[in-house]
């Protein structure tokens, strides 16, 4: 036996790669219908999505690793025999895992049967059901999270924000497995108790249109206390922002450093008992990326964490507008019951800019510009002096200006842009 080497995945397609012959190659699955690229293998560790399915059934959005007894099926190609790499660890989707969880083996296959269409074939069955059997046989009582799986989007609501920072909360105490680095129980617990102090942010749509222009611009930052609007905290957008599909940031002070999370949405599609066994174990949130970052570090503005530094430099620069949510009854009541103050949520919109900065009045005799809507004319970062002595740099975001009427709905445009630093033309 050869020690288990670390999974690839094809860097073009993002799908788990298969093996053949020996020494082996790496090769797409042979059931996947690719452009006809030849694989490029690159371990599944860097990449943040993987189109992985589940190995019981297809479904194309896994939630749970389970780990059992070792398996290999072969299937035979033009190529000969093809292996497929089953191994000790097969992906589940939320449906096949409440199947699995309730003991519910037939259900299992017929979920199988179907969604892989082999219904018409008689031994097709008998052949998943044995498959399945192996495997579960010598099943080991962990789970691992899947924190690849390219969800459909969804949103957050602003007033679930206090239940699903606790539900992340849970399952960084919880026994289930998270990807490195957010194997070390202790790191989990200080991200945990960080969640349970939190402030927690709502950013709203035009706020996180105007963040994710700033994001996708952003230089390299240097991390401060005074750039974090408060000492832990949670933001969530309220869409998915830049290509990683970010949903939320959590930042966790340490001494001299930030453990510095960022979290996908899981779970949208689902409905029932998959859904509501999903929000039970595992929440809202699933981490992409986590890593510790110290302070006078000097981030690159590619950074993973970009949208929530260009986030937090808005905040600070006065961008924002910031209101307080209702907050749920039943969650006050159930907050009160375990002594806790209640939560507040902070909305996170733009500041109305016609009352407050010269030069920046939308006008409703808009040189024919407008059209219904407002728009960004898209603003740049310039590093600009601040702190002890004026010594230090930083990044403000410059001319972030709307034109178009003022009651009208705030749409990003990216067709016209602001150039250097010239100040916006008066309208009157
Ligand atoms: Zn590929
Ligand atoms: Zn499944």
């Amino acid at each position: 036996m050869t020690a288990p080497r670390e999974e690839m995945a094809c860097q073009i397609c993002l799908s788990p790669l298969n093996t053949l012959g020996t020494p082996s190659t790496y090769i797409h699955p042979i059931q996947l219908a690719t452009d006809g690229h030849e694989p490029v293998p690159v371990p599944v560790s860097q990449l943040h999505t993987v189109h992985r399915t589940c190995d019981f059934c297809g479904d194309p959005y896994p939630l749970w690793t389970l780990h059992g007894g070792e398996l290999a099926a072969v299937a035979v190609g033009p190529a000969g025999g093809v292996v497929q790499n089953f191994g000790d660890r097969w992906a589940a989707c939320a449906t096949c895992h409440t199947h699995i969880d309730d003991g519910k083996n037939d259900k299992l296959v017929d979920r199988a049967v179907r969604t892989l269409g082999v219904g018409d074939q008689p031994q097709a069955r008998e052949r998943i059901a044995q498959l399945h059997q192996g495997f579960l046989n010598a099943r080991l009582p962990e789970r691992t999270l899947i924190t690849t799986t390219a969800w459909p989007t969804t949103t957050i609501a602003a007033r679930d924000l206090p239940k699903v920072r606790d539900r992340l909360a849970h399952l960084y105490r919880g026994p289930d497995g998270l990807p490195a680095p957010l194997t070390a129980t202790d790191v989990r617990h200080q991200i945990a108790d960080g969640l349970d102090r939190s402030h927690l942010f709502w950013i709203d749509g035009d706020f996180a249109d105007l963040a994710e222009h700033a994001a996708d611009i952003l230089p390299e930052v240097t991390i401060s206390r005074d750039l974090v609007p408060s000492t832990d905290g949670l933001i969530v957008w309220s869409r998915a922002v830049t290509s990683r599909q970010i949903i939320a940031a959590s930042w966790t002070a340490r001494r001299d450093d930030w453990e510095v999370a960022t979290y996908r949405a899981i779970g949208a599609g689902l409905d029932g008992e998959p859904l509501q066994r999903l929000r039970e174990d595992a929440g809202w949130l699933a981490p992409i990326n986590a890593e510790r970052v110290d302070e006078r570090h000097l981030l690159p503005g590619n950074h993973p964490a970009a949208a929530l530094v260009a986030t937090w430099l808005l905040i600070g620069q006065q961008t924002a507008e910031i209101t307080t949510a209702d907050v749920d009854k039943g969650i006050r009541k159930a907050y009160a019951r375990a002594n806790r103050p209640v939560p507040e949520v902070r909305i996170v919109s733009i500041r109305a800019y016609s009352a407050t900065r010269a030069g920046t009045r939308p006008t409703s005799g808009d040189s024919g510009l407008s059209h219904g809507s407002r728009f960004w004319v898209s603003g740049h970062w310039r590093n600009q002096p601040h702190g002890p002595g004026r010594a230090l740099r930083r990044p403000v975001y410059i001319n972030p200006f709307l034109r178009g009427p003022d009651n009208a709905p705030i749409k990003l445009s990216t067709t016209v842009r602001m150039l250097g630093s010239r100040s916006p033309k008066r309208e009157d």
